[in-house]
């Protein structure tokens, strides 16, 4: 049986006597199964939202605009970290130099989760976004479950990036919960489901699509 990944093609060996592979990380790309998913979303749907105007990403990996989205026709990459390969250190609470709907497309993988307040941080995404824009979205969630706060906030990232720039573990969002978060801040959402061929795990896009 053979595990190959979606994005790069990569043949990837089951772990001994499993019939999965022992990461999720891909050997050939180093992309996980959130890039994957979103990697089927746009094969599914025949759409690459980078291709075109603006695009403003939150901790755009280097393999991830390499290999995800090789096409992007104008990237803004910001962290309120500052990273080697950011365009921009800004805070997602307060983008204030980013203008009023002038996005086309906002990426956040695995982002929300360590942001303080999400629902200011979806506020700003809403407020930058041209009507009808799109904001491709995962989180870690559980199935039938409320949010629940995250037991060691620093799991990730440890004390020095909660303490300097507020980044941290802040929580684990119940799939209803992150849904409505998305409808309270004038976003349209559909849910893209996967399973990701190299470790069997569910996976969802979310895309919330700002209401004209
Ligand atoms: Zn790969």
């Amino acid at each position: 049986m053979s595990l190959t990944c979606g994005i790069c093609g990569t043949k990837v060996e089951p772990a001994p006597g499993a019939a999965i592979a022992a990461t999720d990380i891909c050997p050939g790309c180093s992309l996980r199964v959130r890039h994957r998913a979103v990697h089927a979303w746009m094969a599914a749907t025949g759409v690459d939202p980078t291709r075109a105007g603006t695009t403003l990403a939150c901790n755009c990996l280097p393999a991830e605009q390499k290999f995800l989205f090789p096409s992007i026709h104008r990237l803004v990459n910001f962290d309120i970290r500052p990273l080697p390969y950011v365009d921009a250190v800004m805070d997602i609470h307060d983008m204030g130099r980013i203008e009023d709907a002038s996005v086309d497309t906002f990426i956040a993988l695995h982002v929300f989760n360590h942001v303080e307040d999400d629902g200011r941080a979806l506020a700003e995404v809403a407020r930058v976004l041209k009507p009808g824009g799109i904001a491709v979205l995962t989180i870690p969630f559980r199935e039938g479950s409320p949010t629940t706060a995250d037991a060691d906030p620093l799991e990730t990232y440890g004390s020095e990036s909660r303490e300097r720039y507020g980044v941290a573990d802040y929580r684990t969002y119940g799939r209803g919960d992150f849904r409505d978060l998305l409808l309270a801040h004038g976003f349209g959402v559909e849910e893209f489901g996967f399973r990701d061929p190299l470790v069997a795990r569910p996976e969802t896009v979310f895309i919330g699509r700002k209401r004209a």
